[in-house]
């Protein structure tokens, strides 16, 4: 089974993403998650990417593409993968496209966690980012039960620099201008299928999995 999930960002992505890999046994490949791990290991790729996502832009097309066509050729991506963040723009689309294709592969769902921006805004100011390994929680919604530290590892819990408010406003306009299109791009291919994403994290983990088990 090979998804891909669109959404804003805070949408709700990388959360149902964590639970469809697991119950379904499959790579969760966030794009996001490469770069906090490359910015963290001080590599010359997380270097770049972090002058890029401070300011709420996209990385370019040129240091994703690759990076990600190579992550979808390891042996575990054989039986399928959910990919969470990738693609956001059409030639991405077009590349993984054109990448399946040469191995005679195509996707099988692109799923649209759908919110409206004021709740967006709300969401992420409740984030909380995990700094040792990745976990997300919500101070409301999801929050750690051991409070200001990680479940998983233990490591602090912090607001990402790019879910300050302002952050927040401009990659919400950079989803509108060069993300949103790929709705239109999946629906054309006959292949978008979209839950409500406003909806508690389980009611929309159910939707997915409905769509998932046709
Ligand atoms: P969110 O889950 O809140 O949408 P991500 O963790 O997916 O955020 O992405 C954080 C940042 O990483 C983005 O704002 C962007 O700068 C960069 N990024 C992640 N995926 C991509 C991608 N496919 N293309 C370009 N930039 C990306
Ligand atoms: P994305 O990967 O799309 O950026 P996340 O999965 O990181 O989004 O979710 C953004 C924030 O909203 C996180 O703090 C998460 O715990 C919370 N969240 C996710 N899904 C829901 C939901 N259905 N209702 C309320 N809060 C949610
Ligand atoms: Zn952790």
């Amino acid at each position: 089974m090979k998804i891909v999930m669109l959404g804003a960002p805070g949408a709700g992505k990388g959360t149902q993403a964590k639970m469809i890999a697991e119950k379904y046994q499959i790579p969760h490949i966030s794009t996001g998650d490469i770069f906090r791990s490359n910015i963290k290991n001080g590599t010359e790729l997380g270097k770049k990417a972090k002058e890029y996502m401070d300011q709420g832009l996209l990385v370019p097309d040129e240091l994703t593409v690759d990076l990600v066509t190579d992550r979808l050729g390891q042996d575990d991506c054989r039986k399928g993968y959910i990919l969470d963040g990738f693609p956001r723009t059409i030639p991405q689309a077009e590349a993984l496209a054109g990448a399946l294709a040469k191995r005679g592969e195509k996707l099988d769902y692109a799923i649209d966690v759908d919110v409206p921006d004021e709740n967006i805004v709300k969401r992420m100011s409740g984030r909380r980012a995990c700094t040792g390994c990745g976990a997300t929680y919500h101070v409301v919604h999801n929050p750690s039960k051991k409070g200001d530290l990680c479940e998983v590892c233990g490591e602090p819990l912090v607001l990402r620099d790019d879910d300050k408010p302002e952050t927040v406003q401009k990659r919400l306009t950079v989803y509108h201008d060069q993300t949103q299109p790929l709705i239109d791009y999946y629906k054309g291919q006959g292949i978008l299928k979209t839950v409500d994403g406003t909806q508690p994290m389980d009611a929309v983990f159910t939707a997915i999995t409905r769509i998932l088990e046709v």
